[in-house]
């Protein structure tokens, strides 16, 4: 199999047979992100994608789902998607869906007729790190893109019928702006259809903008339990049904919810650890964090 550079999927994805389509990231300037800093994107020639589909058929020749790589495989142009999706299905026939880490950006620049033309083709499960809804927070991250663009481009892929999975960063806002920011996001996130929601928590690493930011007093970062009241108001406020998440590494503490069914007593649950577990066991966890991974 052909990997190179950093190879990155979502816990969720564990059991999907994964394929490298694209390394690198094409944008890298979220100011919290150090993932493909040095890494130029790159999308794998289809010689080596069919070789790896070759493989992968050695071994699952009846593969249902197909991670695809890269930090956003979504940003190939419509033709070259449709040509890897329809590759795939030739070399693994029972193959129902190809999922992806994408940018809202990456869906900007395609048509609802393509999508729905991808969706037909088995592109469906598209990752995004969308991290907040609210404009300031985009702003400060650096997403390059606002809560507007977010709901357009969503709506985009409901029209197509492509299921999407957003992700919230706690911590984000920095200290004391995580009320405004849980408000907001579950505002926008309930008025789009994601099929769960991801939550993961501010990890400053030093070869990042954020972290030369809150070395130069620019950036203050939020307490550990700003975070958890933070979730707890994002869950409070989200009025959709939907799985939440919050069990990645980066949660000090990790929670899974159905949403609605769950939320009193998720919200309960966070409370309890709140009152019983001091700041600082918490942020001695968050030090301790070497990587993402
Ligand atoms: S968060 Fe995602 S889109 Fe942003 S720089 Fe990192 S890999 Fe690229």
């Amino acid at each position: 199999m052909h990997f190179t550079g950093r190879t990155w999927r979502p816990p969720y994805e564990a059991h999907s047979v994964i394929i490298q389509a694209t390394s690198g990231c094409t944008y890298r300037k979220c100011r919290f992100c150090s993932l493909y800093k040095d890494e130029c994107f790159r999308m794998s020639p289809m010689e080596e994608f069919e070789e790896d589909l070759a493989e992968i058929k050695t071994y699952q020749p009846y593969a249902r789902r197909i991670f695809w790589t890269g930090a956003n495989p979504f940003a190939m142009s419509y033709e070259n998607l449709k040509l890897r999706a329809l590759t795939v299905r030739d070399y693994l026939i029972k193959c129902q869906s190809m999922a992806m880490f994408a940018s809202i950006r990456d869906i900007r620049d395609k048509e609802v007729w393509q999508l729905k033309k991808l969706r037909a083709m088995g592109i469906n499960g598209l990752s995004i790190g969308t991290e907040s809804g609210d404009d300031d927070v985009l702003a400060l991250a650096g997403k390059g893109y606002t809560a507007a663009d977010i709901f357009e481009q969503c709506r985009k892929l409901d029209e197509a019928g492509i299921e999407y999975y957003f992700v919230y960063m706690t911590g984000l806002a920095g200290k004391d702006g995580g009320y405004q920011n849980a408000v907001n996001s579950a505002k926008l996130f309930g008025r789009c259809n994601p099929y769960f929601i991801s939550v993961d928590s501010l990890t400053l690493f030093p070869d990042t903008e954020l972290y030369r930011m809150e070395q130069e007093g620019q950036f203050i970062p939020a307490g550990e339990k700003e975070r958890l009241q933070e979730l707890q108001i994002f869950i409070r406020n989200l009025q959709i049904r939907t799985h939440l998440f919050a069990n990645s590494g980066s949660n000090s503490y990790p929670v899974t919810a159905y949403l609605p069914k769950e939320r009193d007593a998720v919200v309960s649950e966070l409370q309890s650890v709140c009152d019983t577990v001091s700041e600082e066991e918490m942020a001695e966890y968050r030090r301790s964090l070497k990587s993402l991974g």
